[in-house]
């Protein structure tokens, strides 16, 4: 018999129901007894992680951050550790160690390769995030034709294009008649490029990638998904969907080692100038002249993160392994959970681009009328250990056609592999308690981010290596009503 968590229960509490792979039925702590428990899918490093509130107590954090850098996979991290004494320089070494690193770095090319469904001819280029593989793709589209994207991206699929020719489409009250504007344009006259998200990352809506990238190629230009949000959350096949190139990031599926990677075809990358010159990136190098090795090494200058390709691939290899809809069913759970615990809420405003969009992954973005969205971020890490993100999310156009300007944001929660119904319940409880009763806290902005104030929480000196600063008890900070 499980017991059931209650809000701000110690993580020592956390009951054997909400282990990966187990799911119980049971009363959820908004009390509603149809919607029983979802439990963590995979198991995170830091799933049990204690978060000091501002009254001395400390409890499990919830994490609800995902979207923004999800915590590394149990099973990423032990591959990290068994590859961690074996590491060593790569390609150039001919010592043990380095033949080992060797075929860690290029088999974790084939992995990757492998979990997006690349053709054969594709290249896997390993760059340090999504908006590092997006900058090398834009120096390497062709002069002679313009990058065509929408006005509803993340600015990592929006600045690089801006330094080329390009036009930035105003997306319809519509989804479809935001295809077809992309349509439009490419009739009007033929791109390069189209450049188009997988999944927002504020309201996780899904875009027809497949059918873009027919009509993108129906005019001839080619498409480029950022994926940094729909490869945790989708299974992905390039071939099938006919995407030309794909970026991604390692630290949102679970692998935050510092990787990322581009995929896609091979000519583009192979004529454009070396994104990162220098060793590695080479064939043969005169006193004047250079021999530009073909991608994926042109465009991998210097020495490469074998432990960040090995983390990739280790996550790619344990998402690849799930059972087929799983991921899928575990999020869609959590989604519906968390829209219909918001739904409850008096003043919840939660964002969407497009009434038509039918599939969505586990991003939800919404606002409290009335409340500041970095003040509510603030109270929800400060008085119940929750993590979201607040702002504009790194997607300023978008923000600004939802209705929001400067200083005037959003929260997101966003769900992973490692969340379950206790966080989604947790969340909506604290804001149930917030519009009943208030915050218990007091709050002032500091350097520009709200935060509590004073703020008592003991910070993790030990990460420093510093002994904890003295303070006289004086707090510097003036609440603010
Ligand atoms: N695109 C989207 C849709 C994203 O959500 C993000 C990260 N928030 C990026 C690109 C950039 O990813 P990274 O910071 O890993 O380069």
């Amino acid at each position: 018999m499980t017991t059931l968590l209650t809000e701000n229960s110690p993580c020592s509490e956390l009951p054997g129901s909400e282990l990966p792979g187990r799911a119980s039925t049971g009363t959820g702590p908004t009390g509603d007894p149809r919607q029983g428990r979802v439990a963590p899918l995979l198991p995170v490093v830091g799933g049990d992680l204690p978060a000091p509130l501002v009254d001395g107590r400390s409890v499990r954090y919830a994490n609800l951050d995902y979207a923004a850098s999800a915590p590394a996979l149990r099973a990423v991290a032990d591959h990290v550790a068994e590859a961690l004494p074996y590491y060593s320089s790569v390609h150039r070494g001919a010592g043990f160690a380095s033949q080992v690193s060797t075929r860690l770095y290029e088999s974790a090319r084939r992995t990757v390769a492998d979990f997006v469904g690349a053709r054969d001819d594709d290249v896997v280029v390993f760059t340090r995030n999504t908006t590092d593989a997006l900058n090398l793709l834009a120096s390497a589209v062709p002069s002679g034709g313009d990058v065509i994207f929408l006005d509803v991206e993340h600015h990592a699929n929006l600045l690089p294009w801006r330094a080329l020719p390009h036009r930035c489409i105003t997306a319809s009250h519509t989804l479809a008649g935001t295809v077809e504007r992309l349509a439009d344009a490419l009739r009007e006259r033929p791109a390069a490029l189209v450049a188009v998200t997988g999944s927002s990352n504020v309201t996780g809506e899904i875009l027809p990638v497949a059918r873009i990238a027919a009509i993108a190629h129906a005019h001839g230009a080619r498409v480029v998904v950022d994926a940094a949000q729909l490869a945790p959350h989708r299974r992905i096949d390039i071939e099938a969907l006919g995407i030309d190139y794909l970026a991604f990031s390692g630290h949102k599926v679970y692998a935050p080692f510092g990787t990322g990677v581009l995929v896609g075809r091979r000519d583009w990358l192979d004529a454009a100038p070396a994104y990162l010159a220098g060793g590695g990136a080479v064939r043969e190098v005169g006193e004047v002249d250079t021999e530009w090795a073909p991608a994926p090494q042109r465009h991998e200058g210097g020495t490469p993160n074998v432990l960040g390709a090995a983390a990739l691939a280790a996550a790619c290899r344990t998402i690849a392994a799930l059972p087929e809809g799983a991921l899928e069913a575990h999020e869609a759970q959590l989604r519906a959970r968390l829209l219909r615990g918001l739904a409850g809420l008096r003043g919840v405003r939660v964002l969407q681009i497009w009434p038509d969009s039918s599939e969505r992954i586990g991003v939800v973005a919404f606002t409290v009328a009335g409340h500041d969205s970095g003040r509510l971020a603030a109270y929800l890490s400060a008085e119940h250990g929750i993590g979201v993100r607040d702002g504009r999310f790194c997607a300023h156009p978008l923000l600004a056609k939802l209705g929001h300007g400067h200083g005037d944001g959003a929260v997101r929660a966003s769900l992973g592999v490692g969340s379950s119904s206790q966080d989604v319940d947790r969340l909506v409880a604290a804001l149930a308690e917030l519009l009943e009763h208030g915050e218990s806290w007091n709050y002032a902005v500091d350097a520009g981010r709200w935060a509590p104030c004073p703020d008592p929480r003991p910070t993790a000196d030990w990460l420093t290596g510093r002994a904890p600063e003295a303070t006289d008890g004086a707090s510097p900070c003036i609440p603010q009503p």
